[in-house]
């Protein structure tokens, strides 16, 4: 029997109505002659309500405990998407994590898969049911405890049982129709792709475009697995954008979409010593502090003086917003310790990146110039750059983002197909 995954995030299983929606579309596969793999969400809101529960209870709450709450929602929705798929005459059986087992890392609320053994659930087939609705989210440790996966990690369920079952293809059912060249609230210009390419599609998630949780673009990459992203809400011919090998993509653009963060910050260490070992010793620290750390440059410092002898130099690189206190009391302590000297730490919380991504830029010239020449012309000040195979980020003032992102769009002529 051919497979298919399908899976439900949790606007498309938000209440028993979008419920029985989800699984007319699961019986109209069946029809078509497929074995169906449903994977489902929590109901929205119900996961964000689990962990309030889980923080007003305990401030340093056991980890374990707290999984064991917030993958309660996911197994709410699969038994009544099973109950409304018998109702309409599907046979369908539900499976929790530790039923199938979906064996994870011990890592609590940020699990990994180890193995997902497919004769449980193969059996079942085998005896004549037609879907297997599988909670998304979970897992289980090897010391028998239900484990998660972390905010957003059924789409990583969906693409990993893809994976195990050989399925033809992984649909992604969401509230969106697709992949955006950008963020249609931003530029009302966005057109929606029809097709995408793996380490685009990563590029994106990983940027900040909120569709697919990143996680889950690198196992489908890995496992070459055929991704849709759709509407559980559109029934047009035009729903959906496919994320598969680039090789299936006949002709690409050179920028395929604008991606964007607003919460970004920049943080410069002035006048640090200019000498072997000094990044590892400002980045070593802010690692193991946590601290997620992007964009970096290194600069021979204008202002060439201060505590050291021999050259300095400035360090400036970018963190999330939500990180600075930690990055800057790293860095103090860093500085107490004798373990970095320099002469001040500066800090610009109100920046964002914006980036233009495309597979067409490895073998194209003047992307950059073409980008640069955009922003200037919109009198926007480019503060850091960074670049990759097929991305170019620059970190800009905040009140400029959407401006940029616009300014983008056009320059690289995204409305046209
Ligand atoms: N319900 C979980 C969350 O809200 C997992 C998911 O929906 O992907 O993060
Ligand atoms: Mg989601």
């Amino acid at each position: 029997m051919p497979l298919l995954v399908m899976k439900f995030g949790g606007t498309s299983v938000a209440d028993l109505a979008r419920i029985e929606n989800a699984a007319k579309k699961v019986q109209a596969e069946v029809e078509r002659g497929y074995d169906v793999i449903v994977i489902v969400s929590a109901m929205s809101g119900k996961t964000n309500e689990l962990v309030g529960w889980v923080e007003q209870t305990s401030k340093l709450y056991d980890a374990r405990e707290y999984d064991a709450v917030v993958a309660s929602g996911e197994n709410v929705t699969a038994g009544l998407m099973a109950l409304r798929l018998q109702e309409m005459g599907v046979p369908a059986r539900s499976w929790q994590g530790w039923q199938v087992p979906i064996n994870t890392t011990s890592a609590h609320g940020s699990a990994r898969f180890i193995s997902i053994p497919r004769d449980n659930i193969d059996a079942k087939f085998a005896e004549g049911f037609k879907v297997a609705v599988v909670a998304g989210f979970q897992g289980l440790s090897a010391e028998g405890r239900i484990t998660t996966l972390g905010r957003g990690g059924s789409d990583t369920t969906a693409v990993a049982f893809a994976a195990a079952f050989s399925a033809e293809r992984c649909d992604i059912y969401t509230d969106v129709d697709g992949v955006y060249t950008t963020d249609p609230r931003v530029s009302p210009k966005a057109r929606k792709l029809d097709k995408i390419a793996f380490e685009e599609m990563l590029e994106l998630a990983s940027l900040g475009a909120k569709v697919l949780q990143t996680r889950s673009v690198e196992l489908a990459m890995r496992y070459k697995v055929r991704l849709r992203v759709l509407s559980s809400f559109d029934d047009s011919e035009n729903n959906g954008t496919l994320v598969c090998d680039e090789e299936e993509i006949m002709e690409s653009k050179v920028v395929s979409g604008v991606a964007f963060s607003r919460d970004e910050a920049k943080m410069t260490l002035v006048s640090v010593e200019d000498r072997p070992g000094v990044a590892s010793a400002i980045f070593g620290p802010l690692a193991e502090a946590g601290v997620n750390v992007d964009m970096i440059v290194q600069n021979i410092s204008e202002k060439n003086y201060g505590t050291h002898t021999g050259a300095v130099t400035d360090m400036t690189f970018s963190v999330p917003v939500n990180q600075v206190a930690r990055a800057q009391k790293a860095m103090k302590d860093a500085l107490d310790a004798g373990i970095v000297k320099y002469d001040e730490l500066l800090t610009d919380t109100d920046v964002a990146k914006v980036s233009v991504v495309g597979i067409g830029m490895r073998s194209q010239v003047g992307v950059a110039a073409k980008m640069f020449a955009a922003l200037a012309a919109e009198n926007v000040n480019i503060k850091v750059i960074a670049t990759s195979e097929i991305k170019i980020s620059v970190l800009i003032d905040r009140k400029y983002m959407e401006l940029a992102v616009q300014a983008l769009h056009d320059a690289f002529e995204l409305e046209k197909a």
